[in-house]
């Protein structure tokens, strides 16, 4: 994880010789020096977008040129938004299983205020989830998690400080409306229903004056119970780095 949360979004995954750039939110300049502090070497190979929101996608066409690949990203996102520069988008279904080099990508549609999809990568066996930038759980949430390794999962505010903090009350609505963003308590109840092969769980997507890291952290801790799963909790231009097969290398959380 590059960069997570309103101010730019952008995650790298790594698979064989495959290097996917997942959500474009972030400039050349940045996504090099965060590249640099991950210590990844790789250039992306395939750009994918999950909607058409600018933390996520206002800089998928520069790189797309920069990089020269493709950008890919569903129908619905493409219909609202200008992507991938000169090259046209590869598009894939909302609800649909496609490959991007060696790695395995299962889209589910989520709820937001914009066509957004979760995303599950798998290759060699070991899978990950990524489900931000959505305002409820969507009935088949839970088959779509089990069997996962990683779990990246939007903790985007705390109830209690969204609603008594500086935003307007439109915002506040727009943000808790159920397609809005996730709360602590809501990723409470995705957690609650893990199965025990998930290994890590990143909180993503927090809010920096809605959500604390700490209130994050415990809402999914006392959700994951005795699961032995290792919690992270990315920040906005934090590096979090988790690898599915040993040696494990983490950034642990508090
Ligand atoms: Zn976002
Ligand atoms: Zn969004």
């Amino acid at each position: 994880m590059l960069a997570s949360g309103s101010g730019g979004n952008s995650m790298i995954v790594e698979a064989g010789a495959t290097t996917l750039l997942v959500d474009a939110g972030v400039p050349a300049t940045t996504l090099d020096r965060q590249l640099a502090k991950a210590q990844i070497a790789a250039r992306p190979t395939a750009i994918v977008v999950t909607h058409a929101h600018g933390d996520h996608c206002r800089h998928a066409a520069e790189l797309s040129e920069r990089w020269q690949v493709p950008v890919h990203c569903s129908s619905s996102t493409r219909r609202s938004v200008r992507l991938g520069g000169r090259r046209a988008p590869t598009v894939f279904a909302s609800r649909s299983r496609f490959t991007v080099g060696d790695v395995e990508v299962d889209a589910m549609p989520i709820p937001h205020d914009v066509p957004q999809v979760s995303l599950r990568f798998t290759h060699a066996g070991a899978s990950a989830v990524l489900a931000t930038d959505l305002g409820d759980l969507p009935e088949g949430f839970t088959e779509h998690l089990a069997g996962c390794d990683v779990v990246l999962l939007e903790s985007n505010h705390d109830a209690k400080m969204l609603w008594d903090g500086p935003y307007p009350f439109h915002l506040k609505r727009r943000v808790a409306g159920d397609r809005g963003h996730l709360s602590n308590a809501q990723t409470g109840v995705a957690l609650r229903t893990l199965d025990r092969r998930a290994r890590d769980v990143v909180l993503m997507h927090l809010s920096e004056t809605n959500n604390t890291p700490e209130l994050a952290a415990a809402a999914a801790r006392e959700a994951l119970g005795d699961h032995p799963a290792r919690l992270h909790v990315a920040s906005q231009w934090g590096i979090t780095v988790v690898e599915t097969g040993p040696p494990v290398q983490g950034v642990l959380f508090g």
